[in-house]
């Protein structure tokens, strides 16, 4: 058990991403294993944070829009997320929510696919993305179909039909990973549009959003991206589509000229057509500055040291708690930046370890999940993780009343 610890010390000596903890806030005693839910907070957002209130908003006023260059952070902190996901210069901007966001593709999309009804997606989908082709359905009159069918069946569900296959590309509960490349590709032989929600994927390892050919994409910018508490979302155009302008929340920061003050709407020629409304500025200066970091490194690296940390943690489990179901792909190239496990008593085993430091979070029905953002974690927090969740199963730790207890946001 020593040797263990020690070999585990010297793995934190030898790593090169280890330097980058310092650019985090994360409180003594606390083992963040949520990264994929929230980001921890880069130190540097909080001084920017408070110039943009007091340097900026306070001084400058409405000024600041032009001195600032505040109506151009969608595009600048766009064009910094572009970077983190393989899209070119001006294909995606900041905006909204990635709720509203898929939306606002799936609208565009159907609109390009007049003589096609179908909404290709999985049952491993996140719900909001579910829920708001659901709406899109009920607006249009029940035209469009939301046809829904086993992660590993998309493939073969992919016909002339579809007008556009919406996928997450990780999983949000197993952390199973679609081949982005090869769906699209085949989405694209049969006709249909590809988009991809890379809520937990950006800024978690690299993705080829160009050369994988994908029509649109979407995502958040609160979970690896650590943009910070409800930090605006993301929206990804291909080139060839820019002109498509098929965005159905037609407002004036949309518009090819919003301060012409026009009556009739026009749409921007570029990726700001799926801008809706005025920017969300304070969120978006938090979000521009916790970017920095990945200025630090590269995405090649981030995923070496997922993997090796992630690696670490599921053999550590595995000879601890044997068990335990892991319910994520045993090949780590088959899966996001997250390890989950089956327990039939998930929540309140998540309850304990969050009692005890190790926080993680649980998803129903009965999955334990627990994210690892290489940028500030290390190996040996990993294996202590493991050490304490051993003590919790083994000592049936987590059957006491307040770990029962379901909060409001699990
Ligand atoms: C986290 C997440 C969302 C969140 O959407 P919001 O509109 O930001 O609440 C959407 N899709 C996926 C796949 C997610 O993981």
């Amino acid at each position: 058990m020593e040797l263990d610890a020690v070999s585990i010390e010297q793995r934190d000596g030898a790593d090169p991403l280890a330097r980058l903890r310092q650019l985090f806030s994360i409180p003594d005693g606390i083992i963040y294993l949520d990264g994929n839910s929230l980001g921890a907070l880069p130190k540097n957002v909080s001084a920017v944070l408070a110039s943009a209130v007091e340097e900026q908003w306070g001084k400058s006023l409405i000024k600041g829009w032009n001195c600032h260059g505040w109506i151009d952070l969608p595009s600048k902190v766009g064009n910094r997320i572009a970077k983190l996901v393989g899209a070119d210069d001006g294909t995606l901007i900041c905006a909204d929510s990635t709720s509203l966001n898929v939306f606002k593709v799936l609208a565009t999309a159907i609109k390009m696919r007049p003589e096609r009804k179908v909404i290709l997606s999985d049952t491993g989908n996140f719900p909001t993305d579910l829920y708001m082709a659901q709406g899109l359905k009920e607006l249009t009159g029940g035209d469009i179909e939301l046809r829904l069918v086993a992660p590993e069946e998309v493939e073969a569900a992919l016909d002339e039909t579809v007008a556009v296959m919406m996928l997450t590309e990780v999983d949000y509960r197993t952390g199973r990973k679609h081949d982005m490349k090869a769906l699209t590709e085949k989405a694209h032989s049969v006709g249909a549009l590809a988009m991809w929600d890379l809520c937990h994927s950006a800024g978690a390892f690299p993705v080829h959003l160009k050369e994988a050919k994908a029509d649109f994409a979407v995502g958040c910018s609160y979970k690896y991206l650590n943009g910070g508490p409800g930090a605006p979302a993301f929206v990804y155009v291909a080139p060839e589509h820019q002109s498509h302008s098929g965005n159905p929340l037609t407002g004036w920061m949309g518009h090819d000229a919003p301060f012409a003050f026009d009556l009739g709407y026009t749409p921007s020629a570029k990726t700001d057509q799926m801008r809706v409304g005025t920017p969300q500025v304070l969120a978006m200066t938090a979000l521009d500055a916790s970017l920095d970091v990945f200025d630090e490194t590269s995405l090649e690296a981030l995923q070496g040291k997922s993997i090796e940390l992630s690696e670490l943690f599921i053999s550590e489990v595995k000879r601890r708690c044997p068990n335990l179901e892991l319910a994520s792909p045993i090949d780590p190239l088959e899966r996001g930046s997250q390890v989950s496990f089956r327990h039939e008593q998930g929540y309140a085993v998540m309850q304990a370890l969050i009692d005890r430091g190790v926080i993680g979070d649980f998803r129903a029905p009965n999955i334990i999940r627990f994210g690892f953002a290489p940028l500030y974690l290390s190996f040996a927090e990993v294996y202590k993780a493991a050490e304490i969740l051993e003590e919790i199963i083994a000592g049936d730790l987590w059957d006491k009343p307040e770990y029962h207890q379901k909060s409001k946001v699990t």
